[in-house]
């Protein structure tokens, strides 16, 4: 697996490739503009241009963003949900832009529990903000959740049902698993059999090759809490063992992990960073 962490780019593009250089990260995660607000400024193609030369100029560095948090696909409500779809197509036009790998997102929260129908709802957004977005390459990666609350999403059974109500291809949409969200939602990620637990749901519910991106953070609440607060890697409830088991596993061998700490910079990513690095090397020997 790289690792890498979540970077700021409010100094430009351009500076977030620096910072990830300096806190050595092998990949990288940004938001794309504004995660609290549903519109951004007009995406500019020059600075654009100006980040794919930089990151190719540092060797293409494995590169994902997350959407807006306002987005809900699986809004009940008519126009919330038309809200997002415009949102989502908007992340993808400014992914495609970008020449992402990978677009995470949540999926939002519908109060009917009804899996099938929330998970059609979602999936008719998430095929009608691709075809909103024209002639889009990037790859859309659904988010597990803590699964509090009505938020969809915290099981593979639910993100599988959103895979089968798209009918769309693993190339085009794929999944994310966040290891806080996992824990908190009750997922074993604390070892070795945790993970080819999880592995194997995921594949069995939504196909393999679907997974295309971990959110690397601990947890500091119990499994099974719905609690979604980080801590930093080994300090909280999942430990390093339940990392140093993730890093082992085959499936993700080519997978990027991103670490989303809370802290300061640049210590959090570059602590956080060294303490996946270490496990991942004592996995192989
Ligand atoms: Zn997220
Ligand atoms: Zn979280």
């Amino acid at each position: 697996m790289l690792i890498g962490a979540h970077v700021s780019v409010s100094g430009g593009y351009s500076k977030a490739l620096e910072y990830a250089q300096s806190v050595e990260a092998e990949c990288i995660q940004i938001f794309a503009k504004s995660p609290r607000q549903w519109r951004g400024p007009v995406p500019d193609s020059d600075a654009a241009a100006q980040f794919r030369e930089a990151r190719a100029s540092v060797g293409g560095v494995p590169l994902f963003t997350h959407t807006a948090y306002l987005i809900n696909l699986a809004a009940a409500d008519d126009i919330m949900w038309e809200k997002s779809v415009l949102a989502l197509a908007d992340e993808l036009t400014r992914a495609n832009i970008l020449g992402v790998d990978g677009v995470a997102t949540h999926l939002g929260s519908n109060p009917s529990g009804d899996i099938g129908l929330t998970a059609s709802r979602i999936a008719s957004g998430i095929v009608a903000a691709f075809d909103q977005c024209g002639d889009c390459s990037a790859r859309l990666l659904m988010e597990n959740t803590a699964g509090a609350g009505a938020t969809f999403g915290g099981t593979p059974e639910e993100l599988g049902a959103v895979v089968r109500a798209s009918g769309l291809t693993a190339e085009v949409l794929g999944v994310c698993i966040d290891t806080c969200h996992a824990h908190a939602a009750g997922l074993d990620v604390s070892g070795n059999r945790g993970w080819e637990d999880l592995l194997d749901s995921m594949d069995r519910e939504c196909g393999e090759g679907r997974v295309g991106l971990i959110h690397a953070n601990d947890c500091k609440f119990g499994r099974g809490e719905h609690k979604d607060r980080h801590e930093w890697i080994g300090d909280g409830f999942i430990g390093s063992a339940g990392f140093e088991a993730m890093l082992n596993q085959e499936r993700l061998s080519d997978i990027c992990a991103v670490l989303e700490m809370p802290g300061e910079v640049p210590e959090k990513d570059r602590e956080n960073i060294a303490r996946l690095k270490t496990l991942r090397t004592q996995g192989q020997s």
